[in-house]
């Protein structure tokens, strides 16, 4: 922006014999004009008629010449215009007072000329003083009358006629006028034809269209265009000079005006007095809306007005007394407008195609100069043009390896290269992401973290425990003693919380167990439970045992007894029972207690889940009691507050309603919680059912290899598989001597009669007797 600068207006007073030199005098600085008027003696002795106005203006130009006049109003503006400031000079006055001598003079003497054909000299005298710059001039010459527009230049062969009207159209680039003829003159000779060209239309339409030269504004304006000729020089300026004739200023009415000049007049005091509307508001710095749009005048002159641009007023003025009321108020409308201030500011554009060839051309300059300093520091060959693909893939694999550790380091070459590596880390980084989030996604469902119902969901389905871990992850280890059936799928929530039916309870096919974990064998017998021996009571092998003694009058635990290796020296004593049994189960029983401990931990750990869900429920149940608390809370408040209905409908607030569907899913979970464990607990009885049997057996068998392998004689052992292959040492002893001879029909009462205190158990053994004959058994 440039300087502020004060609006210059100046008053032209019309040379006359008759000058009111009583009325109008002028300061000697030739720059203030005070007007007196003689009291009027009509108006009586009560006189409040002012009577003394004194004017200061920018310069009073009284019987000056054409040229003075140039130079004092437009001179300056014009050079101005060159070096890219827009400007506008205006001639305000009243009809006949010589607005258009002062701006066009007379066509017929060069002498009289006015402002127009001396501008128009000045701007081509300038251009030929500038031959460092080219610069053009185009012209063009509006008329505004009554509000429409007309082209003064358009009767010139070249321009096109025009069907539709001209209208006033703002651009970015500023104001301009659609349909307005503008013309590029080289010469000054084509700058005067075509003024005259203009000029004789204003004549000629004045006489055809029966409208007064006076009564209409035309405003000339002249477009500089200056471009530098040093071809580096990509900024070049703009500016245009607006020459404004305006009409006549004379207030409607004085003359009695009727019809079309009264039109006329209505016309031109709107517009000369929208225009000083619109130069006040311009004026006043804190209005931020000037109306420049009320009228064409001021719409046109929009960009020329005040602003950016230089600007000149000049009053025209009658110096007679009887026109001394005109002058006065023209005298006013230019002191009004020295008040206002503008900022001249030139307007600097840049030539696009310019400013590209000369970065071409300094791209090249640069690239050489790069070339001579790569060569200076010994670098080889360096290209600094844009990567294509092969490179970049290059680079793309240089940073895998570089990031698979392949590649120690990546050589610098240039910064082009060194940002194509960090783009190539970053395609790398995204789509190893991608991967990532790909095989998870193959892998698992994933869930948005605030999806609550949809965890809520998937924690009822058993996919993942309250924590979030996926179910079988930690508890793993639990089925990892080779429960296949188990742990052949981890995750599905039909493979871990199976009833007791799905678990395949079996007799092992070579230990006879009966186990869950049995399917490893990948052969199962389905037992019948009846069979089973049962036992209800928690009791460890030891406790068992030791009762076991304590019945049989056996020797009592002696844990310290030395081992024997009955397999190979029959003791003259046998082994204390505790010592043997410890015995037995590291070797001979070592499969049945593998077995049975497993079935123990299976057990444990379902009665652990079952003790977890319990405690899920409860707190679930805790919840639900604080949710209906709370929903309570809020249906006494609504009830209190009166309630909403619509279409029978109960409008409830979004709080409510958001208890209610946390209470139902609440509820949805406790019921589901409660299912789970009620299956455990049927789980549960059954692991607990085969745990009892498990140990039952493992005593059974240590009885039976107990007496077998230290109180049996050996030749009655002999005798008596030879007649069949019972086990002898399920029997005490002394019942055995009866068995000698033989007799079959014994060996069942003897059954009976040994094993009253588990009956169920001899159709058991009487099975595995006949299963043992088909199949050696692994313990003998
Ligand atoms: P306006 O355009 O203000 O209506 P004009 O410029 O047409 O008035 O002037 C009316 C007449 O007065 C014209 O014949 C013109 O030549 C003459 N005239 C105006 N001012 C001067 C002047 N300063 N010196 C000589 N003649 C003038
Ligand atoms: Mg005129």
């Amino acid at each position: 922006m440039g300087t502020r600068k004060k609006v210059h207006a100046y008053v032209r007073v019309k040379p006359t014999d008759e000058f009111a030199y009583e009325m109008i005098t002028f300061g000697e600085d030739n720059k203030s004009i005070d007007i007196h008027i003689k009291k009027d003696g009509r108006r009586g002795t009560v006189n409040n008629q002012q009577t003394d106005w004194s004017f200061k203006l920018d310069g009073v130009l009284h019987d000056a010449s054409q040229d003075c006049v140039y130079d004092t109003v437009a001179k300056e503006v014009v050079a101005q215009a060159l070096d890219g400031y827009n400007g506008t000079i205006m001639c305000y006055g009243q009809t006949g007072a010589g607005k258009t001598y002062t701006m066009t003079g007379t066509t017929e003497n060069y002498k009289h000329r006015g402002i127009l054909p001396r501008a128009l000299q000045q701007v081509f005298r300038m251009i030929e003083e500038r031959p460092t710059h080219s610069i053009t001039v185009r012209v063009s010459y509006l008329e505004i009358y009554n509000e429409t527009l007309f082209d003064l230049l358009s009767t010139l062969p070249y321009v096109g006629n025009s069907d539709t009207p001209m209208s006033i159209v703002e651009s970015p680039q500023g104001i301009f006028v659609k349909g307005l003829s503008v013309h590029m003159t080289g010469r000054e000779e084509d700058a005067f034809s075509l003024l005259f060209e203009g000029e004789t239309n204003r004549i000629i339409a004045s006489h055809t269209m029966n409208k007064n030269s006076s009564r209409s504004h035309c405003i000339f304006t002249i477009y500089i265009e200056a471009h530098s000729r040093s071809l580096s020089d990509e900024k070049y300026v703009t500016s245009k000079i607006n020459l404004v004739d305006l009409a006549g200023s004379e207030r409607v009415g004085k003359t009695g005006s009727e019809g079309q000049i009264l039109k006329e007049a209505t016309y031109i005091n709107k517009s000369l007095s929208f225009l000083e509307q619109a130069i006040i508001a311009l004026g006043d710095r804190k209005r931020e809306h000037v109306p420049f749009r009320q009228c064409k005048l001021t719409h046109a002159l929009k960009d020329s007005l005040g602003g950016n641009c230089n600007m000149v007023i000049v009053a025209n003025v009658y110096g007679e007394a009887t026109q001394l009321d005109e002058t006065l108020s023209s005298l006013r409308f230019a002191s009004r407008m020295k008040l206002i201030t503008t900022e001249p500011s030139i307007n600097e554009k840049y030539d696009a195609e310019r400013m590209v060839k000369n970065l071409e051309k300094e791209l090249i300059l640069l690239k050489q100069e790069l070339a001579i300093h790569d060569s200076l520091a010994n670098r080889a060959m360096v290209t600094y043009d844009p990567m294509d693909e092969v490179q970049i893939a290059e680079i793309n694999s240089q940073v895998r390896r570089y990031l698979d550790g392949s590649l120690e380091e990546i050589d610098i070459i240039n910064l082009r290269q060194i940002q194509e590596v960090f783009n190539q880390f970053k395609v790398i980084l995204s789509l190893q992401e991608q991967e990532v989030e790909a095989n998870l996604r193959r892998k698992y469902t994933l869930i948005n973290k605030n999806d609550y119902a949809t965890i809520t969901a998937v924690q009822k389905a058993g996919l993942v425990d309250v924590e979030g871990n996926t179910v079988g992850e930690t508890d793993g280890q639990g089925f990892g003693l080779g429960i296949a059936p188990f742990s052949a799928k981890p995750g599905k929530k039909g493979k871990i919380k199976k009833s007791y039916k799905d678990i395949p309870g079996a007799l092992g096919k070579k230990d006879g167990l009966l186990s869950p974990v049995s399917g490893k064998d990948g052969e199962s017998i389905s037992t019948s439970r009846t069979q089973l021996l049962s036992s209800s009571k928690e009791a460890d092998v030891k406790d068992v045992l030791s009762r076991d003694r304590e019945a049989s009058g056996s020797e009592p635990l002696a844990s310290d007894s030395p081992k024997e290796d009955s397999r190979i020296t029959r003791p003259a004593t046998p082994p204390p029972k505790p010592s043997a049994f410890e015995e037995f189960k590291n070797e001979r029983g070592s499969e049945i207690n593998r077995i049975f401990k497993q079935n123990k931990t299976i057990l444990n750990d379902r009665r652990k889940k079952a003790s977890e869900t319990a405690q899920r429920i409860n707190s679930i149940k805790k919840e639900i009691d604080t949710t209906k608390e709370a929903l309570d809370v809020q249906k006494n408040f609504r009830e209190e507050q009166g309630e909403y209905e619509n279409k029978g409908l109960m409008i409830i607030d979004e709080e409510e309603f958001l208890l209610i569907l946390k209470l139902k899913e609440l509820k949805k979970q406790y019921r589901g919680e409660y299912q789970d464990l009620h299956d455990l607990k049927a789980e549960i009885q059954y692991c607990q059912h085969l745990v009892d049997q498990c140990r039952q057996r493992l005593l059974t068998e240590f009885d039976i290899w107990y007496n077998e392998s230290f109180l049996i004689p050996e030749e009655m052992q002999a005798s008596l598989k030879a007649k069949g292959s019972i086990r002898l040492g399920l029997f005490p002893l002394t019942k055995l001597t009866s068995l000698a001879e033989d007799d079959e029909e014994k060996f069942g009462q003897i059954q009976a009669s040994v094993l009253p205190d588990c009956p169920d158990s001899v159709s058991f053994y009487n099975a595995r007797m006949k299963f043992d004959q088909k199949t050696p058994c692994p313990y003998r």
